[in-house]
């Protein structure tokens, strides 16, 4: 019998479906995978064995009674940032340690509601802050991929890096992600795998552990354009209890991915055009143009003049966030709680020791900017930097531009624990240079694998789409995917 983990979202839904195989093997096969794969690749932070089965036998048993939903029996992996009840939910954070809530994130709720069986929970960086998966509480993520003829093991980009390096590895056939700054688009462009953020508001922020509530959505990370429009339709979806849900109808994406390009025209902006963009880079950019030329699309410069103050605003606006959303974590109710002599002693000892690096530094900056008499000159004025963000991509929009093409990242995945990325946090920042721009618009984005670097590793190119317009970004996504014609296979060196 085939390796049934191989399988695609799609092919494995419809095997399901025609009762080529049950939910239960296919969920077993998954599982093994995991064990023999997690002590090398470090995916998984939890692996919830016995739920998995349960739940697929209860998929199992819907099949057989013709009831099955639309990814009945599917297994995936869960970032450990949505809130599963009765279930490790800890953001990869030693503060929220046994934290196992009461509540079910609307997204995975909808997940379930549809079939899908749980695998467990994946490794991320620490409240999602961070481009490399190395500020997890629970140590790095390995990448699958490794350059030629080396065995460095190389980082699986961030914050997501649980979810692509677990869907890069067949140790699950999707996964859920959050993006807040990149971190859905630039792990899948690291790991060759697809990554969507939709639109701000197609998918519920409830039961989502927050990190910067004006930036932060949902999104699936799958192998496939066609996979990640399957997750996404069943993640998607108005909820009364995120205000800032928008009460749309969910489009079938997965209908839209064999769309084509003809007659669309996409832009492509002269400020991603960054000095020193590696020659690579450059290529796999321009090879992405001419495939969307060749499928009928048309393509133009475009000019998105405040790209350049993206990246310094982002980083005012998600620390102030952020330090507004981790003051509820005071090792009071849940989590973890180191005694002090007094409340406030306690508040600081459980604070300094739950927390990481990076966390700490955000809630400082946060704190910084967000206090009296710096509040205008940094937050403020961030948030009129982002107002024109979002303009910009607006009049290009209003010109008739139906998609934007970029590359996702400035560069392949790199090695982990690379000195000069530890040494200066804001080089570290760099890497969301192409994926913060969307966040800040509330545009949706897709990461598509499209090219290799000159070292074998993958690399990804970005489209950006209008307001709630996905479906272009899957139909585009797929021309790219089709017209790389790679299968992005990493060697299987981890068991
Ligand atoms: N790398 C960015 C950051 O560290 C984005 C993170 C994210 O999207 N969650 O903030």
């Amino acid at each position: 019998m085939t390796d049934l983990t191989r399988l695609s979202l799609a092919a494995a839904a419809k095997g399901l479906k025609s009762k080529s195989f049950s939910s239960k093997e296919l969920t077993s096969a998954y599982l093994s995978a995991i064990e023999a794969a997690n002590p090398a690749l470090n995916a998984y932070v939890a692996v919830t064995h016995d739920t998995a089965l349960a739940m697929a036998e209860a998929s199992d048993a819907r099949i057989a009674a013709g009831n099955a939903g639309v990814i009945e029996g599917v297994p995936l992996g869960i970032k450990d940032l949505f809130g599963t009840r009765g279930t490790h939910t800890q953001a990869a954070s030693h503060i929220l340690d046994g934290f196992k809530p009461e509540y079910e994130s609307t997204v995975t709720a909808n997940l379930w509601r549809d079939g899908a069986v749980m695998l467990g929970k994946l490794n991320m960086d620490e409240f999602a802050m961070g481009s490399s998966n190395e500020t997890s509480h629970y140590g790095p993520v390995v990448n699958p991929w490794r350059a030629t003829g080396s065995d460095a093991a190389l980082v699986p980009g961030g914050s997501s890096g649980g979810s692509a390096a677990a869907v890069s590895a067949w140790l699950c056939a999707g996964a859920t992600a959050t993006d807040t700054g990149g971190s859905i688009r630039q792990p899948a462009a690291f790991t060759g795998t697809v990554g969507i953020k939709p639109t701000y508001g197609r998918c519920s922020r409830w039961g989502v552990v927050a990190f910067a509530s004006s930036l932060d959505q949902a999104g699936p990370i799958a192998r496939t354009v066609e996979d990640t429009a399957i997750m996404l339709r069943s993640m998607s979806g108005f909820d009364p209890k995120d205000s800032t849900s928008v009460d749309l109808t969910v489009p079938d994406f997965a209908a839209a991915v064999e769309r084509g390009v003809k007659g669309l025209t996409i832009g492509i902006p002269r400020e991603y055009r960054m000095d020193g963009m590696p020659e690579e880079i450059v290529k796999l950019w321009e090879h992405g143009i001419a495939w969307l030329k060749a499928e009928g699309a048309s393509v133009r410069d475009i000019s998105l003049p405040h790209t350049k103050y993206a990246l310094p605003a982002y980083y005012i606006v998600a620390p102030a966030e952020a330090s507004s959303n981790l003051a509820r974590y005071d090792g009071v109710k849940y989590g973890l709680r180191v005694s002090g002599k007094d409340i406030t002693d306690l508040y600081e000892l459980t604070r300094a020791a739950g927390f990481g690096r990076e966390v700490k530094r955000r809630i400082m900056i946060g704190t910084y900017v967000l206090s009296a008499g710096y509040y205008d000159a940094y937050y403020v004025k961030a948030q009129k930097v982002r107002t024109l963000i979002k303009r910009d991509f607006e009049l290009a929009f209003n010109d008739g531009i139906d998609a934007i093409l970029t590359p996702a990242t400035p560069s392949a995945a790199f090695v982990i624990g690379d000195e000069t990325l530890a040494a200066d946090p804001v080089k570290m920042y760099l890497n969301d240079v192409f994926t913060v721009t969307v966040n800040m618009a509330g545009l949706p984005g897709i990461a598509v694998p499209a090219g290799k670097d000159s070292a074998g590793l993958p690399l990804g190119l970005q489209l950006i789409g209008r307001p709630f317009d996905e479906e272009t970004l899957f139909a585009a996504g797929r021309v790219i995917e089709r017209s790389a014609g790679i299968h992005f296979e990493p060697e299987t060196w981890w068991r």
